[in-house]
């Protein structure tokens, strides 16, 4: 993409309404723009990074055995009525009447509508068990939304729900959601630490959250310092219950509990290691029986030919608030320093002298090379603009790799590479330098 072409509405100074350094390195990179409270625009470079954060969820519910579909995001207060929590939910909620006065309601999850599909669907043992996912907008009305995207009341969430003929059946698909976030926030360069969290009036320990540390996060925090190491990806057979049994059990051997479900005894075990912060959740994976299937009706066959009331679970990935967590976990000064593998693209080309016919030959060249406009690997900063305000935007959108293309560089053959992470600088030949960012 060439940078005259694009919409990147870069700004120096940070607007007064944002508070972290997400939200503001967010506005200034020109990735979002708020259109109402607690809304937002995703401009193209924006929406380039939800894309690959989106991928890497995709990817690894796929991996697990979950199986995509799509639900509306509108959805008929009808359907909340079957399972009583229509009335219970409360101002959160956004109620819509259509032109028949009939009540709609902008969903802010998804359990009564997959329930009811599946309900519909599935007739026997033979149809479980099963999970399902989508990755759609939700609404939810906050009382306060802020810092940006990370509390936005339009949001994009992941959601999946699992149907199992028994309990045992359910802690399995539990276990395979389990790891199957580990490796997914791992991929985006997150350690997400799961912790205990909540399961109300359910009961049980089956429930977690998947908190990454940061200091601007809502979330009172409390683990063992053994969760410090860096995040690393399972290879794992999901399939194998036993085995993701014990990769499960291995994870919450380490103490990390929320506010709510501090452990007094195992922090006093925990000792010296223990560790207080706050944490972002990014994620959040409930077992909840039958709360929802039996309240809607839902009965499969079962093997011995009487009826079984399936146990579900839900398990929901924050994907539009990830972006923020990203950036709260990697940048700097200059700006934001995207992990490769969500990188609106992997290298940011600067013509330094677009007035200089030699300059902007080479440059274009490069463009080419890297696959130019279709390849989506490259930004081209073709403007004619000083260097230093191109060096600048640069650093501040954060791509992983930048080649600067100069006149005094062009005359002795060579570029300019440079790595955003670490801001080491090396003079390579053009094949040299298109070789270290293949
Ligand atoms: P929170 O405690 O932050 O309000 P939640 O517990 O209400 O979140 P869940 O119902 O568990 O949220 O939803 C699953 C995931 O959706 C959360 O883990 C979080 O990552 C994301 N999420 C929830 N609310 C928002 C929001 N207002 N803006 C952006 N992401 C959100
Ligand atoms: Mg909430
Ligand atoms: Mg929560
Ligand atoms: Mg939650």
């Amino acid at each position: 993409m060439r940078l005259s072409r694009t919409l990147l509405p870069v700004t120096k100074e940070s607007p007064a309404d944002a508070q972290i350094i997400s939200h503001k390195l967010m506005l200034r990179a020109g990735l979002i723009r708020q259109t109402a409270a607690g809304i937002y625009a995703w401009l193209p470079l924006g929406l380039r990074v939800l894309r690959n954060i989106e991928r890497i969820v995709r990817e690894e519910q796929d991996r697990a055995g979950a199986v995509e579909l799509l639900m509306p995001t509108l959805q008929s207060a009808d359907l909340w009525r079957e399972s009583g929590r229509y009335d219970a939910y409360g101002p959160e909620m956004l109620r819509i009447k259509d032109r028949h006065d009939r009540e709609m309601l902008y969903g802010p999850t998804n359990e009564e509508m997959i329930t009811a599909l599946f309900r519909d669907a599935a007739r026997s043992y033979r149809d479980l068990p099963r999970t399902l996912y989508h990755i759609q907008w939700k609404f939810r009305d906050e009382t306060r939304p802020r810092f940006g995207v990370m509390r936005g009341r339009e949001f994009l969430m992941k959601d999946a729900y699992s149907f199992d003929m028994d309990e045992a059946g359910a802690r399995h698909s539990y276990n395979r959601m389990f790891v199957a976030y580990l490796n997914t926030f791992a991929r985006m360069g997150l350690r997400a630490i799961p912790m205990q969290a909540d399961t109300g009036p359910i009961g049980g320990d089956l429930s977690h959250e998947f908190i990454v540390l940061a200091p601007t996060g809502e979330s009172d925090v409390f683990y063992h310092s053994n969760w410090e190491r860096p995040a690393e990806l399972s290879s794992v057979d999901f399939d194998d219950v036993d085995g993701l049994q014990a990769i499960v059990g291995g994870y919450t051997a380490d103490y990390a509990a929320t506010d709510e479900k501090r452990d007094s005894a195992r922090e006093a075990e925990a000792g010296e290691a223990l560790r207080q912060s706050r944490g972002v959740e990014v994620g959040h994976i409930f077992y909840f029986g039958t709360k929802y299937s039996a309240a809607m009706g839902m009965k499969v066959q079962a093997r011995d030919g009487g009826e079984v009331v399936p146990h579900m679970g839900s398990y929901g990935i924050g994907v539009s608030r990830l972006m923020g967590a990203i950036i709260e976990a990697s940048h700097d000064d200059g700006g934001i320093i995207w992990p490769d593998a969500v990188a609106p693209y992997q290298v940011g080309l600067i013509n330094m002298r677009a007035d200089d016919a030699a300059c902007a030959a080479a440059s274009d060249d490069l463009y080419a090379k890297l696959g130019g406009a279709e390849g989506g690997r490259v930004l081209y900063d073709d403007r004619d603009e000083r260097g230093g305000a191109k060096f600048a935007t640069m650093d501040l959108i954060g791509l992983p790799w930048q080649i600067v293309v100069g006149p005094k560089g062009l005359a002795k053959g060579v570029v300019e590479l440079k790595r955003r992470a670490t801001g080491e600088k090396v003079e390579l030949s053009i094949e040299d330098a298109l070789q270290r960012v293949a």
